[in-house]
This record gives structure tokens, C-alpha cells and sequence, in this order.
């Protein structure tokens, strides 16, 4: 039965029917209603370990994690009993408080940044970052990669043109020209591009945003050497680097993608953004950096920015309940489960004859149904992908009750919670969604 042809989840159908009668689309992120794979989204009531539940009681394995937060599975029991506690002091108190001290000091000793401002979202924090390299250099262009995604900030909602090195066009609607024309886009991994662009602008940009690795056109790593260079380059010119690690942080490593490449190579971005894990599951994010440039933000400097709900006393002790249980050992078992069921989805497509890259970078991983090459390093590379296949294994996966993302642009996410009896699952859903996939 395929999920257009509805019966087995009525639940979650009746749902989608009254959501979209008062919310655009029936959702609040368009990702989740499922138009890139069709059929009706799932409305889950709750989530344990790798598990989730949806309204009509049906089971999956999760490997979406919320998109990326749920490092430790759903419902950790530590981090609600922290939550509970917290929400019976107070929810929110628009004074500082301690768990955003407890939760900034463990990013500080995590990652390159002296300091960090709490956000409430990825996209926040992003916005701000650039705010505050515009702010620092007085220079206003920003370049950004083609693939790329770092919420929906203006001026980095952009799609690129047909060059080489163009100035952004409007992503969408209501974006103005006048915001996107300040943005420079350049094909990811293409160190030619970069140059090209100083070259011409150099002395006009504040900053260079990138992902620390891209995952959000599907996991395409940066080339070796790749963010080392973006570093550099900002140096020599007088621009900032700006490391968006919202995705990679707390995951790919305790100190997210920069413990991968930059703790080992001697560099560090000027600027980071982070989000997702560090909020356990809550609504929290942060960018931060070195202190010269951080002392430039209000209170201490001219930069305005600010937030009601900024360092949240429940998000904070969610964020650092989940950073402080995210031990060696968790880190550990993320890389081993995401290697297995990466490797597990590649031979069951091989098996049945599907062309594809399954690709990662550190444990972040995704498949590409893609022929004739057999890696993916940029966007054109990535939207070469066959969306009918995607489509018919999620469907597939789906109805063998594994959770997989709704879009083939998007990384697969595993949890410390992934055991064996949910990579068996897993494995036994694998080799009829490759057959789907290949007829
Ligand atoms: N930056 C990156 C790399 C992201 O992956 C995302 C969201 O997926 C964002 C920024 C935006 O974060 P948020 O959705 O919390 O606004």
C-alpha cells in the first residue's frame, strides 16, 4: 500500500486535515509536510530512545532526531527529570540565570570561542553573527556557498545565479533584491571561486559564511584543506570567517566539525554559530567567538542584539543536561551506528542495482541517488539526484516503520540511543526500499 492511498494512519490524516485548515500547509516548517515525497505526514505523540510513536500508535525508528538535536534519543530520562525540575522553578525570568552560565562555560570549553551569546534558534543566531561582522569589519558584502543553508536570515535566504561568482537573487518571495545583492555566491569547495571573488571584492567583504560541513544538501564534507583556506583567505583580505556549526556541533565531535579539521590543523574560525544539540531539544542556539570581536556586542560594545527568551532557564538546563551526558563514549557509539547503517543502506542499493553515493562527513551521513560519479562535492552535483528513487525508498522505509528525512537534500541522524534491535530494524526495512527504489 502506498501512503497516498491513506487507511493506515487516520489519526495522523485527520490531524493534517485540521492543521491545515489554520496553519499554512498544515505545518510549521515546510519540510515536514512531506511535499517532496508526497503522502500524508506523520503527527507523532511521543519519543523514546530511538523510537518515535505517531497519533495512530504506530512505531518507527527515528533517524531524522528532530533534524539533528536528539543526540542522546528521545525523552533521555536525566535530561527530563533536569527539564521537570527546572520548569518547577520558573519558566522564564528575563533576568540572567544560572544554567546559561553552566551552558555557555561548557561551550566555551568545547570549542575555539572565548565567548558566546545565547540565542533561541540557528537562524538567530547566523543573523546575528553576520550582524556583528558587518559591525566589526564596516564593510557590508557576505559570501556564502551555493547548498548551503543557515536558516532564514534575508540576506542568506539566496539562491545562486548562473555564474561562476554571482550576487544572490531572492530565494523567495519577499526577500528584496536589496538584501540579496549584498550577497556573493560561489559553488562550495571551489577554492578558484573564493579567490576570484576577493580578487574582485575584497576590500568589500565583511565575511565569509560557511557550514563547518555541509548537511543540508545532503552530507557533502569539505575537501581537505577546504575551511583551512576559507580561514586564510578572510585573514589576508580583513574578513571574517564565520564557522556555522548549528548542524556539526556537539555532533560530529564533543567539539563539533572544528575538532574534526581546525584543532588539528592550527586554525580557528573568527566567529561560530551553534544551535540543534545544544539545545537538548529545546529552543536554543548561540554564536561566539574571539573576545575582541565578541566585547563588540551591547552591552560591552555598539553591535545591538537581544532576545526575550534568550538563554531560557528550562532550554539552557535541557542544552546543558544533554552537552554534559554527551561523554567520549556517546561520541563513540554515534560514529560506530552511523557507519553501520550507512554502510547497510549503500549494500542493500548495490544489491538491487540502484546507483548512488552514500557519503559522510564525520558521522553525519546521507544518500545520494546519483549515477556516474562516486563522490558529491558541491550543490550542482547534489540536485543531479534521481528524486523519484528517494522518494520511493522513504515511502518504502516508511511503511517498514523507519523514520527517514522527507527530502532527499537532507542528512540521516543517529542517536546514541540507536541499539542493535533498532539497527536490526533497520537492516531488515533496507533491502525491499532498494528493490522500491530500483523498479
Ligand atoms: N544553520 C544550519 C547549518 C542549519 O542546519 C540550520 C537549520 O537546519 C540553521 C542554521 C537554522 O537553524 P534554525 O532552524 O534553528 O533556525
Amino acid at each position: 500500500m502506498t501512503a497516498e492511498s491513506t487507511p493506515d494512519f487516520p489519526a495522523s490524516a485527520a490531524l493534517f486535515e485540521r492543521a491545515r485548515a489554520v496553519s499554512p500547509g498544515g505545518v510549521n516548517s515546510p519540510v515536514r509536510a512531506f511535499r517532496a515525497v508526497g503522502g500524508t505526514p506523520r503527527f507523532m505523540a511521543s519519543g523514546t530512545g530511538p523510537y518515535l510513536t505517531d497519533v495512530d500508535g504506530t512505531e518507527y525508528v527515528d533517524l531524522v532526531g528532530s533534524w539533528g538535536p536528539m543526540l542522546l534519543g528521545h525523552a533521555h530520562p536525566e535530561v527530563i527529570d533536569a527539564v521537570q525540575r527546572a520548569a518547577a522553578a520558573g519558566t522564564s525570568f528575563g533576568t540572567p540565570s544560572e544554567p546559561e552560565v553552566l551552558l555557555a562555560e561548557e561551550i566555551v570549553t568545547r570549542t575555539p570561542v572565548d565567548s558566546v551569546r545565547l540565542v533561541s534558534s540557528g537562524t538567530e543566531a547566523t543573523m546575528s553573527a553576520i550582524r556583528l561582522a558587518r559591525g566589526c569589519t564596516g564593510r557590508d558584502l557576505v559570501m556564502k556557498f551555493a547548498g548551503c543553508y543557515h536558516g532564514h536570515v534575508d540576506s542568506l535566504l539566496v539562491s545562486a545565479g548562473s555564474g561562476v561568482v554571482t550576487f544572490g537573487l531572492p530565494g523567495t518571495p519577499g526577500v528584496p533584491e536589496a538584501s540579496t545583492a549584498q550577497t556573493i555566491v560561489v559553488p562550495y569547495n571551489d577554492t578558484a571561486a573564493v579567490e576570484k571573488a576577493f580578487a574582485e571584492y575584497g576590500d568589500q567583504i565583511a565575511c565569509v559564511i560557511t557550514e563547518a560541513a555541509a548537511g543540508n544538501m545532503g552530507a557533502v564534507p569539505p575537501l581537505p584543506g577546504f575551511n583551512k583556506f576559507l580561514s586564510e583567505t578572510c585573514a589576508r583580505n580583513g574578513a571574517l570567517f564565520i564557522s556555522d556549526e548549528v548542524m556539526t556541533g556537539f555532533r560530529v565531535s564533543r567539539s563539533g566539525h572544528w575538532g574534526l579539521d581546525g584543532a588539528a590543523e592550527g586554525w580557528r574560525p573568527d566567529l561560530l554559530t551553534f544551535g540543534k544539540v545544544m539545545g537538548g531539544g529545546f529552543p536554543a542556539a548561540a554564536f561566539g567567538g574571539r573576545d575582541d570581536l565578541m566585547s563588540r556586542l551591547a552591552p560591552e560594545g555598539p553591535v545591538y542584539q537581544a532576545g526575550t527568551l534568550s538563554g531560557n532557564p528550562i532550554a539552557t538546563t535541557a542544552g546543558y543536561t544533554t552537552l554534559r551526558l554527551a561523554t567520549d563514549a556517546v561520541y563513540e557509539q554515534l560514529d560506530a551506528v552511523a557507519g553501520q547503517v550507512r554502510t547497510l543502506a549503500s549494500e542493500a542499493l548495490t544489491e538491487a542495482g540502484v546507483p548512488h553515493v552514500a557519503q559522510a562527513a564525520g558521522n553525519l551521513f546521507s544518500i545520494f541517488f546519483v549515477d556516474g560519479t562516486d563522490t558529491v562535492t558541491d550543490f550542482e552535483q547534489a540536485q543531479a539526484q534521481n528524486v523519484k528513487q528517494h522518494k520511493a525508498f522513504f515511502h518504502a522505509m516508511l511503511d517498514a516503520g523507519v523514520y527517514l528525512p522527507p527530502s532527499a537534500f537532507e542528512s540521516w541522524f543517529v542517536s546514541a540511543a540507536h541499539d542493535d534491535r533498532a539497527i536490526e530494524r533497520i537492516a531488515a526495512a533496507l533491502p525491499a526500499a532498494a528493490r522500491a527504489a530500483a523498479a
